[in-house]
């Protein structure tokens, strides 16, 4: 069983025009096995909330907190966030030039576990993934987020999260610019985590179409840096129906 809890949390960013305050105070607590829906209108601080969380060097913490099963994450690098069961699918991955899929997930994992996972099981893990994520065997040799398409940058960001097996992810719009067809089958691959793992999803979307696929179990509204509403799955169905401008005119 794992919490990871946000507490107060309020962040700055550096513009040209001088600092301004992105998050106003944000609370909210993932346990094992809950899927949190994060929705908001565009500019809310919705990225802002996961880049934080994953330690991205931009972001300021003026205030509050973020724990990990009682750790505090805040002090620890991106690296031991991660060896701490974080994983961050980042709403814009990098491309990592020369690095074939293959390496870069047998790295990470390497990292993550503190030694080598074992050949054979590995490579047939490696194998199973992919093909439940319908991705070719080529796709393994390939330089990481080189010319990937994107719907290939969204199966590899849930390949790792099913081969690193984190404890908590922060998914920040895997829906955005995939088809029908691969939003089915990235959906079903993070279900598919969430069953045979236990793991905690804080699913951060601006529609509610993912949320046929991945049923979350809150739903909170995401305003103005900070959480101006939250309820269960019967919340997105009204968002879908009245959109953010009640939100909107509240703040
Ligand atoms: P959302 O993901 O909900 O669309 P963001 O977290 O991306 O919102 O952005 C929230 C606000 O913070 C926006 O006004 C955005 O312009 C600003 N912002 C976010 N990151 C940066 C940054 N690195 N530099 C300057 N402004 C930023
Ligand atoms: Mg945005
Ligand atoms: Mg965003």
């Amino acid at each position: 069983m794992t919490t990871l809890e946000i507490k107060n949390l309020h962040v700055s960013v550096d513009t040209p025009e001088g600092t301004k305050q992105i998050l106003k105070g944000v609370d909210l607590t993932i346990r094992s096995g809950e899927t949190h829906a994060i929705m908001g209108p565009n500019g809310s601080g919705k990225s802002t909330l996961a880049y934080s969380v994953a330690g991205h060097p931009k972001y300021t913490i003026t205030d509050g907190e973020v724990l990990l099963d009682g750790e505090n994450v805040l002090e620890m690098s991106v690296d031991e966030r991660a060896k701490a069961g974080l994983f961050l699918a980042m709403q814009y991955p990098v491309e990592v030039p020369g690095v074939s899929v293959s390496n870069f997930l047998r790295t990470a994992k390497t990292a993550i576990d503190g030694e080598a996972p074992k050949l054979r099981t590995w490579v047939k893990e490696v194998k199973g993934s992919m093909e439940n994520l319908r991705m070719d065997a080529s796709f393994a040799e390939r330089n990481v987020n080189e010319g990937f398409s994107g719907g290939e940058k969204k199966r590899h960001e849930i390949l790792q999260m099913e081969l690193l097996q984190p404890k908590i992810a922060i998914l920040d719009e895997t829906d955005s610019g995939l088809d029908v067809d691969a939003l089915r089958i990235v959906s079903e691959g993070v279900n598919r985590v969430k069953d045979n793992t236990g793991l905690g999803v804080m699913l951060i979307t601006h529609y509610t179409r993912i949320l046929r696929y991945i049923k979350p179990d809150f739903v909170h509204v995401f305003v103005n840096g900070r959480v101006a509403e939250q309820g269960g799955p019967e919340l997105a169905e009204r968002l879908e129906a009245e959109g953010y401008d009640r939100f909107l005119v509240e703040a």
